[in-house]
């Protein structure tokens, strides 16, 4: 059996609920947790995990697809909230009984195996972050809902070894969407969501040096498809002349069972680059 190594699962991802299981050996947090209780307890348990294993719930913003049941799972196992100062203010009395931790955005902080640290993204909510989660030499960065990036951004996610990056809807389609106006602007607004080609142009920067592994997360049901997606991202990096960049595309929720769950493994991820390199 090989030591541990960095794993990370995505239970949910989407407007209808976000969730991203992280491990290191025995130890466990999740990123984000907009999924009812009951039903993140079973994506859970799928994962062969119990939630009271948890040592922590990162929240990047109050968003309910975000941080629905956090509190309430938080409150029923005795896990710590992990999110700053004034996404904690926004959730209010929600947290009432609730251990959190504050993280102000931009500082580093150790979780068991776990090294944390936040960055300001773009997004009307109250303090929104995206989050760099390190464990064992391998990382991962996620930033899900941003209205769009700065060179900070950039700064944040370059090197990791996972990307999680928002991909909501093609313009397009948003465009033509019956979505009131007013709507359509809140979502392709600067505070908004990324479209396809803004995912693609913030990796284009990002993805600069060794080989990345992408997922695609955030797809909007009505404005976006993985196939639109995966091909929008692709255009914009081969337009930059950007190779090796290896594209997924995260499902609004995990199937049932424990291979449910698109699952992303440093270990697997270091003997791919150990085959390449022995080419
Ligand atoms: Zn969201
Ligand atoms: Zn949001």
């Amino acid at each position: 059996m090989s030591a541990a190594s960095l794993t990370i699962t995505a239970l949910a991802s989407g407007s209808s609920g976000n969730a991203l299981l992280a491990r290191y050996g025995a130890a466990a947090l999740l990123i984000d947790c907009g999924l009812a209780l009951r039903t993140l307890e079973g994506l859970l348990r799928y994962q062969g995990l119990a939630a009271a294993q948890l040592r922590a719930v990162l929240l990047t913003h109050e968003h309910g697809d975000h941080a629905l049941s956090a509190a309430a799972l938080a409150r029923r196992h005795g896990i710590p909230v992990v999110c700053n100062a004034r996404t904690r203010q926004a959730l209010g009395a929600e947290l009432e009984g609730v251990v959190v931790e504050e993280l102000p955005v931009g500082q580093r902080a150790a979780l068991g195996p776990f090294e944390l640290q936040s960055f300001p993204v773009a997004h009307d909510a109250a303090e929104p972050v995206g989050l760099r989660l390190s464990a064992g030499g391998a990382s991962v960065a996620v930033a899900v809902d941003l209205g769009s990036w700065s060179e900070a951004t950039v700064a944040a996610l370059r090197g990791a070894d996972l990307l999680v990056v928002e991909a909501n809807h093609d313009r397009e389609l948003l465009r033509a969407s019956p979505y009131p106006r007013a709507l359509q602007q809140r979502i392709c607004g600067a505070l908004g969501h990324l479209d396809n080609v803004q995912c693609g142009e913030l990796l284009a920067r990002v993805c600069t040096g060794a080989a990345c592994d992408v997922w695609l997360a955030h797809l909007s049901a009505q404005t976006n498809s993985p196939q639109l997606a995966r091909t929008g991202v692709r255009r914009v990096l081969d337009m930059a002349g950007v190779a090796g960049v290896r594209i997924g595309v995260l499902p609004r929720q995990a199937a049932r069972g424990p291979a449910g769950a698109p699952t992303w493994r440093a270990e697997e991820r270091l003997l791919v680059q150990q085959q390449l390199f022995e080419l």
